[in-house]
């Protein structure tokens, strides 16, 4: 184990699916000197960051910028925007989706499920049907890049069925913001959530919700039922005023405003294009070690594949920490699947560039190797170089 001073020597790559790592430039950032919130200063800031988001997010709605994690982002949508008495369909085919099924069974939410296998993704006949036969039903809800099963859903095709209905789909939008392509408004969102740690380079402790027309006529529409903190008219008051309603973590704002400018500079159509270019070298390298993908329709902001017979999870991931600096994650039970100890992921988003991604694709050969696997050397970042030819960065 790495003690404080040798860390100085220890070079971490975090390529884990959230959290990712921060630039230095962010780091700084939020170094500043506090400042207090309800000052002509912190408005400003708050201001460019909303309008960095709407930038981001592809709409000329509001984005809020919510104290917490996704998750509290995606409660504070799913339990806003739900008629009270209605029904909501939710999508799961992973961890996450599974995880808004069970918020909304806390709060007693009658739901449609439409349980898709871990690692492919929901078909738009799904939710069609699914909608014909439930016309009560207010909300659907479903997942972009579904991080735990590294599988992308089509957002866009979903969108144009739920649209044709009263219901308002709320996407998370966690690992898809900011690294795969997403357009709020042209593909009809109605909320879209995602948080600070996955694509948009800052440490956790932000969400964010963009909400569409349809959820802004909603929220006028249905009472409040009991919620405080996670009641979006609270916010959209405030973020009218360029303010937020109760005290924000004033360094993430400041930092989120930069990693949001960082990106802006590189263009937000060059940052998708790097992620599934990365994201493509490191499904043929897997495929060329002669690993198994663990998503039938696969996410570009993460990759996972199946452990080899003989390779144990706990073992491999910290071989990789420990003598690489790589750190990759593991997989997670559910519902649909177990796949803790039966997968490892790799992510492609925000802060990580070829340099990294072939320093984990290095790593991972040579312990695959270390463990007995038969793999020529150098199979891994050959297959990667193959697909990037010339156009890596
Ligand atoms: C990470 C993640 C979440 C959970 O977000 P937290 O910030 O950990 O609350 C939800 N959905 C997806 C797809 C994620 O990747």
């Amino acid at each position: 184990m790495p003690t404080y001073t040798s860390g100085l020597f220890y070079k971490q790559r975090l390529l884990t699916p959230g959290p990712t790592a921060v630039p230095e430039a962010v780091l700084l950032e939020m170094a500043q000197p506090i400042i207090h919130h309800r000052t002509k200063q912190f408005q400003a800031i708050f201001g460019d960051l909303s309008q960095r988001l709407q930038r981001l997010y592809r709409t000329a709605g509001p984005v809020l910028t919510i104290a917490g994690s996704g998750t509290t982002a995606f409660e504070a949508a799913a339990v806003s925007l739900i008629r009270p008495g209605s029904k909501a369909i939710t999508v799961a085919s992973g961890k996450f989706g599974e995880r808004w099924q069970d918020i909304y069974d806390l709060f007693g939410v009658a739901q449609v499920r439409i349980n898709v296998p871990w690692g492919d993704a929901v078909r738009p006949e799904q939710v069609a049907d699914a909608l014909r036969a439930n016309p009560d039903a207010s909300v659907v809800t479903m997942c972009h890049s579904e991080t735990s099963t590294a599988a992308a859903a089509d957002v866009r095709a979903v969108a144009e069925v739920v649209r044709r209905s009263d219901a308002l789909l709320i996407v998370d939008g966690i690992t898809s913001v900011g690294a795969l392509p997403v357009e709020m408004d042209a593909w009809g969102i109605d909320a879209l959530v995602t948080g600070s740690q996955k694509a948009l380079m800052l440490p956790p402790g932000l969400g964010f919700v963009g909400l569409g027309e349809r959820a802004l006529q909603r929220l006028k529409d249905v009472q409040p039922h009991g919620y405080y903190n996670l009641d979006l008219r609270r916010w959209l008051k405030s973020w009218h005023e360029k303010d937020v309603p109760f005290t924000p973590p004033v360094s993430l704002v400041r930092g989120q405003r930069l990693a949001l400018e960082m990106i802006e500079a590189q263009g937000l159509e060059n940052v998708w294009a790097r992620t599934a270019r990365l994201a493509a070298g490191t499904r043929a390298a897997f495929q060329a070690m002669g690993l198994r993908l663990i998503a039938s329709s696969p996410s570009d902001s993460v990759t996972g594949a199946f452990y080899p017979p003989g390779v144990e999870d706990s073992k491999f991931r910290a071989a990789l920490r420990d003598k690489f600096g790589v750190h990759a994650a593991g997989g997670q039970d559910g519902r649909g699947a177990k796949w803790k100890g039966k997968i490892f992921r790799v992510s492609h988003m925000g802060y990580v560039d070829a340099g990294d991604t072939l320093a984990a694709l290095s790593a991972i050969e040579s312990e695959l190797i270390e463990l007995g696997q038969k793999i020529k050397p150098g199979t891994a970042v050959a297959a990667a170089a193959a697909v990037w030819g010339a156009s890596v960065s």
